[in-house]
């Protein structure tokens, strides 16, 4: 079909099937892609774009890097799934590499990112009931305020977004909000003695890229570990290189009792998620207990070791500091009237519109576009920046010149 419709055509011909036949749960930019290659996409027609959202971070070794389609398609002609009622040759092997990485006992390994969420919930509450000895069912997480944690059920339940949350209901209880970024907040929630956990985001990514104050992870790991209480990290967008360290935990010589990996894990080819702990958390679930069809397959773990390996060997995590911080000074040195904010870690960045028209940061996006540039708005006013972290400096400056004219949008 698409090969008899012509260029001119084939974008509408794309948007159009998606609106009629896909559920309308996303509002994407209108742009239709069919090809990437590092920090590049190609839309249908053949146009070239900076990819500025990276798959929300899932795409940090950029996109279609040779390594890992070498590494998926050689694995994918040997064995690519066997379940959990078998054992393969490379879940071992995987397993090994990754806890000896991040300084592990164990992992157990899912696919998507809220699956990683809901895991390290079940180990968070079975530890609390089996080895902390709080009475059953009574056991509470802490969770910040504008969180973003994914989609399921559970998760929503403790999400301060009211359109991920509005009459999904009824909401799983057992989740304490507290603000973000408030230290006072965390220590008066953990004077509950029914707290097992405490569940953050090292940067809150969805909420705008909010970066807390220096110093704050490593106090509240302090104030849980005091309290006996689970520090559960949610690095699946934070992590990986992206902040310009293997983890965001990391700028504050933080390990997370209970960490939780996705997106890039992958590096964009397929869902692939990880929970890292110790024994004596991750062996309160036994055989049985808990589980994913998909959840470590052969394919997974090859595509998990090396996406991992290139982030290693390619200094993802370096470069991805360096960048970063040119990329904000380059945005401070517009000077633009409608930028009130540049905020980030690494490769993880937003600004945030300043304007009278409340569609401003979609308006601008759409400039963006149309100058060869991809971003989205979150929450309205703000416009993540994370391109894949293999970005050079003549590209970021290139950048910031297509921002720079596409902000010209907003003089109207
Ligand atoms: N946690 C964080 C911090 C995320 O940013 C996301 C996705 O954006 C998720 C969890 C959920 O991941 P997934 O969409 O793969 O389920």
């Amino acid at each position: 079909m698409s090969s008899t419709i012509t260029s001119v055509s084939s974008a509408q011909y794309y948007l159009q099937l998606e609106e009629q036949y896909g559920a309308h749960n996303y509002h994407p930019i209108p742009v239709v892609l069919n090809r990437g290659k590092g920090v590049h996409v190609w839309d249908v027609d053949g146009k070239q774009y900076y990819d500025f959202l990276s798959g929300y971070s899932a795409v940090n070794q950029g996109h279609c890097h040779p390594r890992l389609l070498t590494a998926l398609t050689e694995q994918a002609q040997e064995l690519t799934l066997t379940s959990r009622a078998f054992h393969s040759n490379l879940l071992g092997e995987y397993a090994k590499y990754i806890c000896t990485l991040f300084g592990y006992d164990k992992v157990l390994p899912m696919n998507t990112g809220v699956e990683a969420v809901e895991t390290g919930i079940k180990l968070c509450r079975r530890w609390a009931y089996r080895v902390k000895g709080i009475s059953e069912n009574n056991a509470q997480i802490i969770v910040c305020n504008g969180n973003f944690h994914g989609r399921t059920s559970t998760v929503i339940s403790f999400s301060s977004d009211p359109s991920s949350k509005n009459d999904f209901g009824p909401y799983m209880p057992g989740f304490i909000s507290i603000p973000f970024n408030d230290l006072n907040a965390l220590a008066k929630a953990l004077e509950n003695k029914n707290v097992a956990g405490f569940l953050v985001e090292p940067i809150q990514g969805e909420a705008g890229v909010l970066v807390p104050d220096d110093g704050y992870l490593a106090k509240a790991k302090q104030l849980c570990t005091d309290a006996n209480v689970l520090f559960i990290a949610d690095e699946i967008q934070t992590g990986l290189a992206r902040t310009g360290k293997m983890l965001a935990c990391d700028h504050e010589q933080v390990h997370p009792d209970i960490l939780l990996l996705g997106k890039a894990l992958s590096g964009g080819l397929l869902p692939v998620s990880a929970v890292l702990a110790d024994d004596e958390i991750m062996l309160t679930i036994q055989p049985g207990d808990h589980g994913s069809t998909y959840g470590g397959n052969p394919l997974a773990c090859k595509v998990a070791m090396e996406a991992l390996q290139v982030l290693l060997d390619e200094g993802m995590a370096a470069n991805a500091a360096e960048m970063g911080t040119l990329l904000r000074q380059e945005l401070a040195a517009l000077h633009s009237p409608f930028i009130s904010l540049i905020r980030g870690k690494g490769l993880l960045n937003a600004i945030v519109i300043k304007h009278s028209d409340p569609d401003a940061a979609w308006n601008l996006c759409l400039e963006l576009k149309e100058n060869g540039l991809l971003a989205k708005p979150t929450h309205g006013d703000k416009i993540r920046f994370a391109p894949p972290l293999l970005i050079n400096a003549t590209q970021i400056k290139e950048c910031v010149a297509i921002i720079a004219k596409s902000l010209e949008i907003l003089k109207g």
